[in-house]
């Protein structure tokens, strides 16, 4: 049997599939670290931190989700296909704080 291989992202603190499954079975989910989001938000309840993390199922061609995680429940999940284009805007953004990329005019005529 072929040794179980996980994501560069998955946690082995948090990844839950096993290194030898009983054959017929996959279960689990591979799991990034959990990192805390400064959010504010009145969804996260009284005392419960916003952590956001990735997951994706044991199952062959499962797809893998960003998750929000209060009080140790996820409370929301999006393909990450559909985050990309928000992680290239976090991404240049991050550049430009660093100083790595300067800004920029907008090529925009004059009565617009
Ligand atoms: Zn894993």
């Amino acid at each position: 049997m072929s040794p179980t291989l996980h994501p560069a992202w998955c946690d082995p603190e948090y990844c839950d599939i096993p290194d030898l499954p009983p054959l017929g079975s996959r279960g689990g989910a591979h799991r990034s670290k959990l990192i805390p989001l400064n959010l504010e938000t009145e969804a996260r309840g009284q005392a419960g931190q916003v952590y956001a993390g990735l997951s994706q199922s044991a199952r062959p061609q499962a797809g893998v989700f960003l998750k929000w995680i209060i009080d140790g429940e996820p409370v929301g999940h999006l393909p990450i296909a559909d985050a990309e284009p928000l992680a290239w805007l976090i991404a240049d953004a991050l550049a430009n704080q660093r100083g790595d990329d300067q800004p920029v005019e907008h090529a925009k005529a004059p009565d617009q």
